[in-house]
């Protein structure tokens, strides 16, 4: 390829931000100037308070500029883009920023590099090792690896996944032909996280090599993976991806070359919250409305089609590649406790430097926030900081030094979910964001469960009575919120209603000034309210 290389991303978020026109504004400017570049239109580094983020390839390594408007292109161009030329865009050799050099990219280490459907790019970057090594074992050999990375659930319930994979392997031993399925949660609809996306985008053969090896090691031989509608460019991504990816032979009849078939397609999501919720989505995968199925029995065993079904989510299936290739010892080394590996935290919200920062467990959210975060976009003072999605506990400065792992949180009555950190400045009402997640809980429930059902909305009309009322009044009705999330704790079928209280009773317990309530006497966890 001659010319100059030139990387503009073509990730959802570059796209909102105009990368499309600063890319077309790149070539027709280069060539009326008759300078040579060739773009890439890779995915995105994560840094998206700079998106679109462009790059230049020159001896020293890959020169960032960003953000870049259309009309900035001229003058980057007077200042020597192509040769890396010193500018007020230039933020330095990409690598060596801070808010990338400072993270532990395993499982993002892809992500921006190249060309995302890019079959060639794939390989040159370790692409495909671990589908290699994986089919020279049998499943037990990879279940052991799986189970021994220690890689949990990246969806939310952080559930072992070796575990799981070999619930599957294990069902139906008697019935050799028994058709099995992996199927892949890409339904990302937490508030503030984009991590399933990002991957998909900007690395779907990653996912395919996962879902390759999880087949492998169930003994699966179809596959689908669940885009929530709202991607578009994900679900066109993911579909290109598995045609190149089938043509070439890393899917199909005989997956790699071996004797293994696996049969990979997606499905569009229709728009539900809750079919984010494995069984749900099941339901809706079968063409049916996505409400949440009792268990037992477990998908594992009686999944889709009420066949035994692997599932996971993007993160967690983009997680096997590097396991296989590296060893599990490798992946298990990284994070603290019983939470091995990284995750990608997604910093989103009022945050200056919002974007994806994929490190090992055991950092703090003050270190995320601050230190990669910046803090806020106002320049106010940090107030509350929700982790874990809509459902997930708003967590206060006095809980900021916490590690970031599965069980730290739990303690104190949060949860890291799918990683997702939103952060909110001084001037956030915590009454009305608890307000809010009732009202979301009554927008989204299915319906199937009273506690959810009816509780949602009882729940946000006692919320409104509270902030309403005076004196004993208004003591009654925290009394009766309170009552009110130990049902829907105890009682709903599924996290939706079960997880509600979470940020409610974290709003009510650590910012009781926003409810009209004096600060002291409220400050048992969600957890410890439920005990
Ligand atoms: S908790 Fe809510 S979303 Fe879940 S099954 Fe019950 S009604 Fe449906």
């Amino acid at each position: 390829m001659s010319g100059v290389t030139l990387f503009v991303p073509r990730d959802s978020a570059a796209l909102a931000a105009g990368a499309d026109e600063v890319a077309a504004a790149l070539a027709a400017e280069c060539a009326r100037r008759g300078m040579a570049i060739h773009i890439v239109r890779n995915g995105s580094r994560g840094l998206l308070w700079l998106e679109p983020l462009v790059e230049v390839a020159t001896p020293q390594g890959r020169i960032a500029y960003g953000p870049v408007m259309p009309e900035d292109v001229p003058g980057l161009l007077d200042a020597g883009l192509l040769q890396g030329g010193a500018h007020a865009l230039r933020h330095g050799i990409t690598e060596q920023m801070p808010y990338l050099a400072l993270q532990e990219r395993l499982t993002f280490r892809r992500v921006g590099l190249g060309d995302p459907l890019s079959l060639d790019d794939y390989a040159a970057h370790e692409g495909w090792a671990g589908l290699k090594r994986a089919l020279g074992l049998d499943s037990a050999a990879l279940l052991h690896e799986v189970t021994h990375s220690g890689l949990r659930g990246r969806g939310g319930a952080a559930f072992p996944a070796g575990i799981k994979w070999r619930t599957v392997a294990h069902a139906l031993a008697d019935q050799p032909a028994a058709q099995k399925y992996v199927v892949c949660n890409a339904d990302e609809g937490d508030s503030g996280t984009f991590s399933d996306r990002m991957l998909i985008e900007g690395d779907p053969y990653q996912l395919i090599e996962g879902m390759a090896i999880a087949a492998l090691a169930v003994g699966a031989t179809r596959g689908v993976v669940y885009i929530r509608s709202e991607y578009p460019q994900a679900l066109a991504t993911m579909d290109e991806a598995i045609r190149r990816a089938t043509a070439a032979g890393w899917l199909g009849a005989r997956m790699a070359g071996s004797d293994h078939a696996f049969h990979l397609e997606t499905r569009q999501a229709a728009g539900s919250y809750v079919c984010g919720e494995e069984t749900a989505m099941l339901e809706s995968i079968e063409g049916k409305r996505g409400i949440v199925r009792a268990k037992p029995p477990l998908p594992a065993l009686q999944g889709l089609f009420g066949q035994p079904t692997v599932i996971n989510n993007v993160i967690t299936f983009a997680s096997v590649p590097v396991i296989l290739a590296r060893g599990a010892q490798f992946y298990r080394d990284y994070g603290v406790g019983r939470s091995h590996g990284t995750l990608p935290f997604q910093l989103a919200g009022n945050i200056r430097h919002g974007g994806l920062v994929e490190k090992a467990f055991g950092l703090t959210l003050r270190e995320l926030v601050y230190g990669f975060g910046g803090g806020t976009r106002s320049g106010r003072p940090i107030k509350a900081i929700q982790v874990g999605g809509p459902l997930g506990a708003y967590v206060p400065e006095s809980q900021w030094d916490v590690p970031l792992d599965y069980e730290a949180y739990t303690a104190i009555g949060a949860v890291l979910g799918h990683g997702g950190i939103v952060v909110h400045d001084d001037t956030a009402d915590l009454a009305r964001l608890a307000r809010y997640a009732m009202d979301f809980c009554a927008i989204e429930s299915c319906g199937k469960c009273t506690p959810c059902r009816i509780g949602s909305t009882r729940g946000v009309e006692v919320i409104d009575r509270i902030t309403r009322s005076q004196g004993s009044q208004r003591a009654q009705q925290v009394e009766l919120l309170r009552d009110l999330c130990d049902t829907m704790l105890q009682g709903s079928l599924c996290a939706m209603g079960g997880m509600t209280p979470y940020p409610v009773l974290s709003a009510l317990n650590h910012y009781p000034q926003d409810f009209g309530l004096a600060p002291e006497g409220a400050t048992a966890t969600a957890q410890s309210t439920a005990a």
